[in-house]
This record gives structure tokens, C-alpha cells and sequence, in this order.
């Protein structure tokens, strides 16, 4: 018997080093075992050669049952590991939870020590609004997608024209024509599948605001269009949601996060009233550095992670202002108005 278990050893070893598989070589060994019991079987007793293969057909039918006991319980074993293992589960794109490979393309967040696993998933699961899909609202809803910001909804009535394309870069040549929100979700789907994106093809009105405002939890705000400006400050203070602005003219930015239920100032605190006609030029009229949106649009992204993942300190209360044709940036402490009609005590 001892030399027929030295044969099926010098079959397995001799089959390993010459890089037969495996199956090959539990296939010669079985062949062995059929032919020793066959022997075991067709000799008479006393024949020299079943003397040498053992004797007799008990031992060898034993242990032939032995190893099927063992190659069924491995069996067994692979088909439920198979089964528990995460990357047989199917995982949904879109849930709490990571899907796979997603979590690949955060790897430069989760290293962060201020943001990290936690501070991503705050990002999945937080849904920003971001109001205009032009100028500021392009970089913004750009970086915001492929931050991974879970949910992200944006509102425009416009559709993009030529003339966008020297700065907002979100759109395309070939998508002239096309409503904003409508471009600006092909942009975001094409950089992010993880998001889920919903436009809004129509101007933010006092009809639907609240109802809108009430679905997020952070509000951007990068309309050049002030009575808009005016009724998003006033919904996002009533429904108590935190408020980026932004805004620009010709060479200069400015950006703060506007958060009175954090007993900060509200956009109204800061500008009571729209400037009169031709003091404030709109975009059209005056001109605009083609990266200069691009900088302060990046901004309102940058306050919005941070205010997501509780990082660092945001410009609640402060006011950054950058003048791109000197190269200068400057902070300005905002208060509160207590007088304010939309966040003071009346
Ligand atoms: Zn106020």
C-alpha cells in the first residue's frame, strides 16, 4: 500500500513541477486508485502483484471514502465562501453605501485627515442646490460631482449661447441651444455616474422656492440676477439651510457663506438692497475674465466640502474678495444686522 501512496505522491510533485494543473493531477491519481482496486479485485489472493498494491479491496474502498468525504466538504466549503464574499453581492450605485470601485475615485479625499471615510460619506449622503448653471454655478456643480456630493440639483431657465462658452466650461460648442440644466447634467453624469443629478429648467420663483429649497441641505447661489439672489436668502434663512454667494464683476470675485441659524449674517444683513440701475453692470454689460468664475465658482465648491464634512473653518462671517488683475485677495469680517428684516429679531 506504502507504494502505491509513493506513487500518487511522485504523480502530484512530479505533475506540480512541471506545472500540470491541478485537476490534471487529481485526474492521474483517481486513475491510479481505479486500477489498484481493480487489481485488489481481478487477481487471485497471494498474486505478487496485489500483495504489493496492498492485499485486499477493504482498505483501499476505506480510504477512497475518506477522500470523497474530505473533496466534498471542500467543495462545500469554496461554494458558501463564494457566496459570502462582498464582490458576488450586487451593490446599487446610489444608496448609503459605497459601490464598488467608488470608492477608487475618492482615494485623494480619504487620505485627507480632515475629511477621510467619514467626511466622503457626508459628502454621498449631502444634497446640494445649486441655483444657475452659468458663470459661478458651472465650476462649482463640476467639482461638487466629482467630489462625490451624493445629490445634486440645479436650477436655470436659460439655454447655453456662444457667448457662455468663454468661461463656463461646463458647457459645449455643440450643446448651443440646449437648456443649461440639461448640459450641465450630461457634463456631471460623464464625470460622476455616482451622482444623481436633477435639473430644473426654469427660473427660481417665490412659487416654488421653499418647496425646492426644503429637498437640500446646502444651498449655492451663483446667479447674477439680484431679486433672485434677494428670494434665495430669504428661503434658505426660512427653511434654516446654510447659503453660499458668490459673485463677480470684470476682474473681481467675492465669496462668503451666509448662515444665520449659526448666529452669522444673511445675505440681506450684508446687502440690504439690490444697487440702483448701472451701478452694478451685469456680466453682459460690463465683461468678464474668461477664469475668473472658474476661480471663484471653485470657491463656493471648496466652502461647500467644507461645510459638508465640518473641515477646517468656512467664511461664515467672513467675505473673501479677489482681484485678479493684481493678484490680490483680502478678508473682510461680516456682522450681523440685528435690524436685518430677514434674520433680525423682528
Ligand atoms: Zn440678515
Amino acid at each position: 500500500m506504502a507504494l502505491v501512496l509513493a506513487m500518487a505522491a511522485a504523480i502530484w510533485f512530479a505533475g506540480r513541477r512541471t506545472g500540470a494543473p491541478a485537476n490534471a493531477r487529481w485526474l492521474t491519481i483517481a486513475l491510479l486508485y481505479v486500477l489498484v482496486l481493480a487489481l485488489q479485485v481481478a487477481l487471485p489472493v497471494g498474486h505478487p502483484f496485489r500483495e504489493a498494491t496492498g492485499g485486499s479491496a477493504g482498505e483501499w474502498l476505506v480510504l477512497g471514502g475518506l477522500g470523497a468525504i474530505v473533496w466534498a466538504y471542500t467543495r462545500g466549503l469554496a461554494r458558501v465562501r463564494s457566496r459570502v464574499r462582498p464582490e458576488n453581492r450586487p451593490r446599487p450605485a446610489t444608496s448609503g453605501t459605497f459601490g464598488e470601485g467608488e470608492l477608487d475615485r475618492y482615494a485623494r479625499h480619504v487620505v485627507l485627515r480632515e475629511i477621510g471615510g467619514p467626511g466622503q460619506r457626508r459628502l454621498k449622503e449631502a444634497r446640494v442646490l445649486v441655483v444657475g448653471a452659468g458663470g459661478l454655478g458651472a465650476p462649482a456643480l463640476q467639482y461638487l460631482a466629482a467630489a462625490g456630493v451624493g445629490t445634486i440639483g440645479v436650477i436655470d431657465g436659460d439655454e447655453v449661447e456662444a457667448t457662455n462658452l468663454q468661461r463656463q466650461v461646463i458647457h459645449t460648442d455643440e450643446r448651443i441651444g440646449m437648456p443649461k440644466v440639461f448640459s450641465a447634467e450630461a457634463a456631471m453624469r460623464a464625470l460622476n455616474p455616482y451622482v444623481e443629478v436633477r435639473p430644473y429648467h426654469r427660473r427660481l420663483t417665490e412659487e416654488i422656492a421653499a418647496e425646492l429649497v426644503a429637498d437640500y441641505d446646502l444651498i449655492l447661489d451663483g446667479t447674477d440676477h439680484f431679486p433672485t439672489r434677494f428670494l434665495v436668502n430669504r428661503t434658505a434663512v426660512a427653511a434654516r439651510k446654510p447659503l453660499v454667494a458668490a459673485a463677480l464683476s470684470q476682474w473681481e470675485g467675492q465669496i462668503s457663506l451666509y448662515e444665520p441659524s449659526a448666529e452669522k449674517p444673511c445675505y440681506e444683513c450684508i446687502f440690504p438692497e439690490a444697487p440702483a440701475p448701472g451701478l452694478a453692470p451685469s456680466c453682459a454689460e460690463a465683461g468678464v475674465l474668461g477664469p475668473l468664475p472658474g476661480v471663484v465658482g471653485a470657491l463656493m465648491a471648496v466652502e461647500a466640502v467644507k461645510r459638508i464634512t465640518g473641515a477646517g473653518e468656512t467664511l461664515a462671517g467672513r467675505m473673501l474678495i479677489y482681484d485678479a488683475l493684481y493678484g490680490e485677495t483680502r478678508i473682510i469680517a461680516l456682522r450681523r444686522r440685528p435690524d436685518c428684516p430677514v434674520c433680525g429679531e423682528a
